[in-house]
């Protein structure tokens, strides 16, 4: 009786250890295809801009571009190119360096008011040539919060880029303001929105809705990725509500800083 227990305890033993392989296995596949995904998402990203710029250097190369007018378009269109790829780069090596956490912040208590409003500055003129009114609501005092300036800025220069570049004629409101614990900054656009299947997938990195669409705006489908990211290592949280046809509204939400603590 005494072998046939142990026998029936090694047959379990064994049944257990093979599920185990079954899904440490399935779990290696599924990390080499998250691998794969990414070289390939890499690759096409890599190899659009640079065929882009072949074709343009042949044609200057085999002398078919004759009018100056013609030639100084194609330059620009190569430099223009080449920001795309410095900034997948730099992208890329953010994106890495989150997901590894090996990126280092400089925090000190900030004012986002101050942020939003030099983000604002930059993005002004852009956002009018397409016809789109930047709006600014902000209480007079606001807590700060202890948060890396620059990151701060990366992050509502990729919201603001993305509310202009999804919106035509319409305006975008950024607001901030303090609600409990939290500091939350709001970009709300009256742009094309999001629907709520592509919600779920926006975070995403590569991800675009409906590429065809996408191609002329030239995204690289990193910049929520990397939003998102950065927004958690400041232990905030990054929303999104939106309505296809009438906008999108994206809030982070980080932690207020504590006024007691701040002296202590
Ligand atoms: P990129 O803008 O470089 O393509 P993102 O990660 O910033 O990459 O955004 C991913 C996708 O999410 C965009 O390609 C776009 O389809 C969608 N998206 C982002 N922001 C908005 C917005 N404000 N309105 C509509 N769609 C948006």
């Amino acid at each position: 009786v005494d072998t046939a227990d142990e026998i029936g305890d090694l047959a379990q033993t064994i049944n257990t250890l093979a599920g185990r392989l079954e899904r440490v296995e399935q779990e290696r596949h599924h990390l080499e295809q998250v691998r794969n995904d990414f070289l390939a998402n890499v690759s096409h990203e890599l190899r659009t801009p640079l065929t882009a710029m072949q074709g343009f250097l042949e044609a200057l190369q085999d002398g078919l571009v004759e009018e100056e007018e013609a030639r100084q378009k194609y330059y620009a269109v190569m430099y223009s190119e080449t920001l795309h790829i410095t900034r997948l780069v730099d992208d890329l090596m953010d994106l890495m360096k989150l997901e590894n956490n090996e990126l280092a912040l400089a925090k000190f208590p900030i004012d986002v008011g101050g942020v939003i409003d030099k983000v604002v500055l930059a993005f002004r003129p852009e956002a009018e040539e397409k016809g789109v009114e930047i709006l600014v609501e902000m209480p007079e005092k606001l807590p700060k919060v202890y948060a890396d300036k620059d990151r701060i800025a990366q992050i509502m220069k990729n919201l603001v880029k993305n509310a202009i570049k999804f919106t035509d004629e319409g305006t975008i409101r950024l607001s901030a303001r303090s609600e409990a614990e939290w500091v939350e900054i709001s970009v709300a656009d009256s742009g094309v929105g999001i629907s709520a299947d592509d919600q779920e997938r926006i975070w995403e990195r590569f991800f675009k809705v409906d590429r065809g669409r996408s191609k002329k705006n030239k995204g690289t489908g990193l910049g929520l990725a990397i939003v998102k990211e950065l927004v958690e290592l400041h232990d905030g949280e990054v929303t999104l509500t939106s309505e296809p046809g009438k906008g999108s509204t994206f809030s982070v939400r980080l932690p207020a800083m504590d006024c007691e603590r701040m002296i202590s």
